[in-house]
């Protein structure tokens, strides 16, 4: 959606309603805009943005080393000056790569991953794998199987083994699908679970909200027409959920539960012991289906996937896009386990001869025995209108990029050393912020620190008092304030109501600014409760 910003220049403060119907998206879109021309002069300072302002450095160089290496081998089989080269020949490639590395930052980490990554996963043919990463990287045939190349599972499988699964021991059981980033991962899910008779319309999903809003919506399409229940955690539960909304799940009118780990925006992963609920749930609700999005895992210590403790119920949506600085990349992976409950339900819907038939007509243009298809590899068919199911799959550049991020973090036998920096990165941001608001931060290990939620009411009582807080409520629209900050302090901060928080609450993102950035930010949230508050006794006289 373009928005004609002209319409939203004449709003003065009393017309902010007409933001209302705007996601917050689009508004923190415009009230950026606003911030440029701000009543201050000030330097704009954008803490509404997630998208990371770091990125991984040694998987990109490697990459651009297989690439170039790559070039060289492809002009081994033919050579034109003019700009053209043959194809890459498989013999002895491992060989002549570990002989063209010398000695500079890039052949060196390109060497010790491949090295690491063979000694892992006891590749025996190192020919074939070194090939599929220079084929792959060159991207000069269509990946195959579409679902995903072959030692770019393997490599997925013990990276989601190491930081999502954890101790639970499941690396050769799951099947993983790359697709373009976590986002697209979602809309396939969404839509096999459509076609596959897994849920139908007018079926109750629970989502665990506050939550990326994108996800609020995605459930309520038109063709999907699910019931959507939203259960809200609370701050002063440290953004858990509690044992009745544990107990809600157990319905089991409930079929699937839509759930981001950790958070975004409260920035918060399941305590260990919160996470134990969901075998209650499961043997509950066997027919569960729960589709996590674990993008944000890496960024608290103390996270575990909801994949390791119900992984025959899960759906796990990974994506490199925020730990590797990587949204431009468009890298995901959606896992599932080899025995798990969309294909239990495929199979019994497959005793209905109206849903056989239509199985079969649907899925025997690409496979010989449809009702075999797995629900993976369905989504795959179907994300590419079946008909197209042997150009389906990521391309092969991504997965090979996503191979370079995956193993330099294997690389390292215990914690990796840029998943600590990347952590570290967002809590001095974070400390930084919550020390100049004047309140206590919140330490303890569920906390991502990627994202933060502060509540403008509670400063408000904290700073001037209950009447004062209550004051504003009733004379002004709930973003008022963010609205002013950008127009006069040029500082943006997502409001938080439409993530599906409580009014008041507003989003700042850790991942954006400067350390400095985060100072200047609090001072302005501070200099703006008190302007309203001179305004408040003002109207007391
Ligand atoms: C940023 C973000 C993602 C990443 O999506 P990509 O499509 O992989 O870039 C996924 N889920 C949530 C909740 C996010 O905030």
């Amino acid at each position: 959606m373009t928005v004609d910003l002209d319409i939203f220049k004449k709003v003065d403060d009393s017309q902010v309603g007409k933001f209302d119907h705007l996601s917050n998206f689009e508004i923190a879109a415009i009230f950026n805009r606003f911030a440029a021309q701000n009543l201050r002069g000030n330097e704009v300072v954008n803490g509404g943005r997630g998208n990371p302002n770091w990125i991984a450095t040694t998987a990109r160089l490697a990459y651009s080393r297989l690439l170039e290496f790559g070039v060289t081998e492809a002009e081994r089989t033919y050579f034109d000056p003019k700009g053209m080269a043959g194809d890459v020949q498989k013999d002895g490639i491992y060989d002549r790569l570990m002989q063209a590395l010398k000695g500079t930052r890039r052949d060196i980490f390109l060497r010790d991953v491949i090295g690491a990554t063979i000694d892992q996963l006891k590749i025996e043919d190192r020919d074939a794998f070194v090939y599929e990463l220079v084929d792959g990287a060159l991207g000069d045939h269509y990946p195959y199987p579409p679902r995903c190349l072959k030692y770019t599972e393997q490599v997925l499988q013990q990276y989601l083994q190491k930081n999502c699964f954890k101790d639970v021991q499941m690396a050769k059981d799951v099947d993983v699908f790359p697709t373009e980033g976590g986002t697209a991962a979602m809309v396939y899910i969404f839509q096999e679970l459509h076609y596959a008779h897994v849920l139908y319309p007018g079926d109750t999903v629970v989502v665990n909200s506050s939550i990326f809003t994108p996800y609020l919506q995605i459930p309520e399409l038109s063709e999907y027409n699910l019931r959507i229940k939203t259960v809200t955690t609370k701050r002063e539960d440290n953004w858990q959920m509690t044992d009745e909304q544990f107990e809600e799940l157990k319905d089991p009118k409930v079929k699937a539960f839509f759930v981001v780990n950790p958070t975004n925006p409260t920035a918060r992963a399941f305590t260990p012991e919160r996470l134990e609920k969901f075998k209650e749930v499961i043997k509950a609700n066997p027919d569960l289906v729960i589709i996590t999005d674990d993008v944000y895992g890496t960024f608290s210590p103390s996270y575990r996937s909801i994949f390791a403790v119900a992984p025959h119920n899960t759906i796990l949506v990974y994506s490199f896009s925020k730990l590797y600085g990587a949204t431009g990349q468009r890298l995901g992976v959606v896992c599932m386990h080899h025995d798990n409950v969309c294909d239990r339900i495929i199979q019994e819907n497959l005793m209905n001869r109206r849903l056989k038939e239509l199985d079969e007509r649907r899925y025997s243009i690409v496979v010989p025995d449809p009702h075999k298809m797995k629900f993976i590899d369905r989504m795959v068919a179907d994300s590419r209108a079946i008909g197209l199911y042997h150009t389906a799959g990521l391309s092969s550049p991504q997965q090979v990029m996503m191979d370079m991020f995956a193993m330099s973090n294997l690389k390292d036998d215990g914690a990796n050393e840029y998943v600590k920096l990347s952590r570290q990165v967002v809590a001095d941001r974070y400390h930084e912020f919550w020390n100049d608001l004047g309140v206590k931060a919140d330490e303890t290990a569920e906390n991502t620190r990627y994202y933060t939620l502060v509540d403008i009411f509670d400063l408000m009582k904290q700073r001037h008092g209950e009447d004062f807080c209550k004051y504003f409520k009733d004379n002004y629209n709930y973003l008022d304030f963010t609205y002013r900050l950008a127009t006069e302090f040029g500082a943006v901060v997502m409001d938080a109501k439409a993530f599906g928080a409580e009014e008041g609450n507003v989003r700042v993102s850790l991942a954006n600014l400067q350390k400095d950035d985060y100072r200047k930010l609090a001072q302005a949230i501070l200099d703006l409760v008190d302007e309203y508050y001179e305004v408040y006794q003002e109207s007391k006289k």
